[in-house]
């Protein structure tokens, strides 16, 4: 019918406008790369903020000791303690995980960081024999942090902007850790804060400590960002002492690159607008976990209205922003069942869309294709940028060399396709011999682990 190849139509035309062939991904890896070398030139040289972590030294595995770390960055916020046993590794470790009110991601500081305090010392207080903090010592915490800071310690930094769903103005440009400090306080628990650091740099060093070959980490959950090792001699921006080691991890905050190479679409620029930050993070804003599902909402939208693909009426669920979630979106997507019984129900139960026929399930299923694999392939794109700005995108480097990429992210350990067709890309973009020494390792909750390290090798009794 008419409406029908209207509503395919509206679908090929996207899919289109998404296209990511071979080439056009070189050209974003590329210009990923040049916007590193920018970002790493001067403050502002590009929208790549290229952030000195403050981190040159990774975790050696000697650590030793009870540390605590807080995670906050998504719509979750972690709890853990570990103990620390020295070449053993992590001997201990407990956590526990809160849902942030969303009514907090739009308030004030004081209320963010007291709700933060307040679980940090509920859990600090059910803390048992098996955990044990030094005689004469404070307890230490490492704070990972994963919005956009401007360093200025390993354990101070001023919060540049807000992400992924959060805004709360009275804490932009405030000093995060002197914010978390003084809600401790209120608390009235005894607690050092030793180093604040961004979720990707704590992946890097949790992945490194397990894995010396860890060169770069990578989150893709609800946002997306990358962090790595380079050399300090290759930060101009950089005018403090040269590290001993002679290395800074630098937190990328990829999400808010932006190129003219990117697939961008009329969804994306609609998105964006109506988005409590337009004209940032544009990369994260078709990668990320966070806006996937609403990717597919407004396709789906526009299918309703313009060619009544869902019946006569558009479906008012459907007009919802952020209601169809990226796990949901998976759900679909994985849907291995002959009549789709999963895209059934979850558009039954999402959206209040009954009586749909397989052909429209289907093209829900494409629907869901087109974005992941749009998102999946930048995202090898970006990581093969990365490797070409450290030169390890050739086979040049050392024989049997290998360079280990530690992931992390709800939406990379849980999207198996979006995994999958992530992992082929990077194979299909460096070439057999060099896709041989690139690794992709998943570092379950690395982050966690790794701000604890970094808490310990920077503790205050060193
Ligand atoms: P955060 O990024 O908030 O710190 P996570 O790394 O746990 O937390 O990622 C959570 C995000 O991962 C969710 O917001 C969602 O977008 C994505 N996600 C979680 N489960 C799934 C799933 N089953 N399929 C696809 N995406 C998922
Ligand atoms: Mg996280």
């Amino acid at each position: 019918s008419k409406r029908w190849g209207k509503a395919i139509a509206i679908l090929k035309e996207f899919e289109e406008k998404c296209a990511t062939p071979t080439l056009k991904l070189k050209q974003v890896a590329d210009a990923m790369t040049v916007e590193m070398h920018a970002g790493l030139a001067s403050d502002g040289g590009s929208k790549l903020k290229m952030l000195i972590s403050f981190v040159d030294n990774l975790p050696t595995g000697n650590e030793e000791g009870l540390f605590y770390a807080l995670d906050l960055g998504g719509t979750n916020f972690r709890v853990l303690r570990v103990q620390l046993g020295g070449k053993d590794g992590v001997v201990g470790q407990e956590f526990t995980e809160v849902s942030i009110p969303p009514n907090l991601m739009v308030g004030t500081s004081h209320e963010l960081f007291d709700y933060i305090a307040a679980e940090l010392s509920k859990f600090v207080n059910e803390e048992s024999e098996d955990f044990k903090v030094p005689p004469g010592r404070k307890r230490e915490l490492g704070f990972t942090f994963s919005f956009p800071v401007k360093q200025t310690s390993i354990s101070s930094g001023d919060l540049i902007n807000w992400t992924k769903g959060f805004k709360i103005d009275d804490a932009v440009g405030q000093d995060v850790v002197a914010e978390l400090r003084k809600a401790i306080e209120r608390q009235g628990l005894d607690m050092n804060i030793t180093a604040l650091v961004n979720d990707t740099v704590g992946t890097l060093a949790g992945g490194r400590h397990t894995n010396k070959d860890v060169i770069a980490a990578v989150i893709l959950g609800t946002g997306t960002n990358a962090a790595y090792v380079e050399s300090a001699q290759a930060i101009p921006k950089w005018h403090g002492d040269l590290p001993k080691s002679g290395e800074m991890v630098i937190n990328m905050e990829w999400g808010n690159f932006r190129s003219s190479h990117l697939p961008l679409t009329e969804y994306d620029y609609s998105l964006d607008a109506e988005s409590l930050n337009p004209g940032e993070q544009t990369f994260e804003k078709i990668i990320s976990g966070m806006y996937l599902g609403e990717i597919v909402r407004r396709v789906l939208y526009k299918m309703a209205e313009e060619a009544w693909f869902f019946g006569e009426t558009v479906p008012s669920k459907l007009k919802v922003p952020f209601i169809l979630r990226t796990p949901d979106m998976s759900a679909m997507h994985h849907d291995s069942s002959a009549d789709l019984n999963v895209v059934k129900t979850k558009l039954k139960e999402i959206l209040e869309i009954s009586d749909t026929s397989l052909e429209v399930r289907k093209v829900v299923v494409a629907l869901c294709n087109i974005v992941a694999t749009r998102g999946a392939r930048l995202s090898a794109a970006g990581i093969v940028g990365i490797l070409k700005k450290l030169g390890k995108d050739t086979i040049t480097n050392g024989e049997g060399q290998k360079n280990v990429i530690a992931m992390d992210g709800g939406l990379y350990e849980h999207y198996t396709e979006y995994r999958k067709c992530l992992e082929n890309t990077l194979k299909e973009l460096l070439g057999e011999g060099v896709s041989d020494s690139v690794i992709v390792e998943h570092s379950n909750d690395g982050s966690g682990t790794g701000a604890a390290l970094l808490a310990a090798s920077h503790s205050f009794y060193l």
